[in-house]
């Protein structure tokens, strides 16, 4: 056990698996892949095969999963509802209960399970954990959880805001920290997590008090294809008026909103360049975009009183310039000041962009979702097996 220092890290989405192999004695990572398109490939029926061609492609690269150095295997999962709010030792018990979530993510938990299974029969003893991606959120206060309906409905359906992204969220709340050279514990922070599916997090401490997802992954800040925040009632009209179906509202609302739905393109880079080319349509998503963002980022000020960063992740997040620069401009009264000159300079790596006297240190921190997951892997392994000696 103790020689045993590797993770593989297991993200089993929808149609993809996406696997890395981190050495926790040094960090180093040691593979990484991706196998697409499950269940459209003959060669690729369905999740089993998947992970059976994860277990192949490391066995090739003689790190196979007999290897005694492989110490747990961490999976991604989606939705772990108000049961699972910290890493969680697989067991018959968590899978079972992860089945009685799968309401709350139809899309992911089920592709979650089967991956889980699919390894727990490749190597029965090995430690697993389901890392949730709910997880960070659990300790938002019921005022930032509850939606205002009926508590009776809400309690039954299992209506609350449950938030998403968090362990991207917690990664870079945390690296942010480190970056100013203070503990986790010392600092308030908004985490603005920009993808193809963004959120936005208030992180007081180390502990999340709010975040823009909810139940599901739609709400909150406008998303590559999905609407964010919409009144509701916009459901009823398109439905009583509109005769769209549920299902056609689904659709519309996740995969042909947000940048998309307003421009035609849900790549950041596209309207970039779009609006650099006159294009009055991108600028609008743009804006939209941006007033959305500003809000939440004004919204979030509020909820922590005390805000010591903002720090920018993933993709848009990490590499949009102009999303930044548009993002916090004339926050000056806010104790806010960009850096044009460091705000325009790419790099890979965690970095202030805030000028000096800014009273709020503005920073872009590449998320590593991968390496968290597999932390908190090898975190629950060592603590589940030190005692048994
Ligand atoms: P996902 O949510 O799928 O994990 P990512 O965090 O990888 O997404 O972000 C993907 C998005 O990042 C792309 O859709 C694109 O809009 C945006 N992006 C990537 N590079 C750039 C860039 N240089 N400028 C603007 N946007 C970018």
């Amino acid at each position: 056990m103790t020689d045993a220092t590797r993770i593989l890290v297991l993200n089993s989405g929808s149609s993809s698996v996406k696997f890395q192999l981190i050495d926790m004695a040094d960090g180093r990572r040691l593979a990484a892949g991706l196998v697409e398109r499950i269940g459209e490939r003959a060669d690729c029926p369905d999740h089993a095969a998947a992970i059976n061609s994860v277990a192949d492609q490391l066995a090739a690269a003689g790190l196979g999963l007999d290897s005694p150095l492989l110490a747990a295997i961490g999976h991604r999962a989606v939705h772990g509802g108000t049961r699972f709010t910290a890493p969680t030792l697989i067991t018959d018990e968590v899978v079972d209960a992860m089945r009685e979530l799968v309401p709350l993510a139809p899309l992911h938990n089920p592709a979650n399970i089967t991956g889980i299974e699919a390894t727990r029969k490749l190597r029965p003893d090995l430690p697993q954990v389901a890392v949730f991606d709910t997880a960070f959120h659990a300790t938002m206060p019921e005022r930032a959880a509850r939606y205002a309906i009926d508590t009776a409905t809400a309690d039954r359906y299992s209506i609350r805001r449950y938030g998403f992204h968090g362990t991207s969220h917690q990664y870079v709340s945390r690296r942010v920290a480190q970056l100013l050279g203070k503990s986790p514990e010392s600092v308030n922070v908004i985490v603005l997590h920009l993808g193809n599916g963004a959120s936005a997090s208030a992180v007081a401490g180390g502990r999340c008090v709010d975040t823009s997802m909810g139940m599901t992954p739609l709400e909150g800040l406008v998303m590559g294809t999905r609407s964010g925040d919409l009144d509701p009632a916009i459901l009823l009209h398109l439905h009583r008026v509109g005769g769209l179906t549920m299902d056609e509202i689904d659709d519309l609302l996740n995969r042909r909103s947000g940048l998309k739905g307003l421009s035609g393109d849900n790549d950041m880079r596209e309207i970039v360049r779009r609006i650099g080319e006159g294009d009055e349509t991108a600028k609008l998503a743009f804006d939209v975009y941006i007033h959305r963002l500003r809000k939440y980022v004004g919204g979030y000020y509020a909820v922590l009183g005390r805000v010591d960063a903002i720090a920018f992740t993933a993709g848009v997040g990490e590499n949009a310039v102009p999303v930044r620069e548009a993002a916090l401009t004339g926050l000056e009264a806010l104790g806010i000041e960009l850096d044009p000159t460091l705000n325009a300079v790419p790099s890979a790596e965690p970095r202030l962009i805030s000028s000096a006297g800014s009273r709020v240190a503005v920073a872009v921190v590449p998320t590593d979702e991968e390496l968290e997951i597999a932390q908190q892997t090898f975190t629950v392994v060592r603590r589940a097996f030190s005692g048994a000696i």
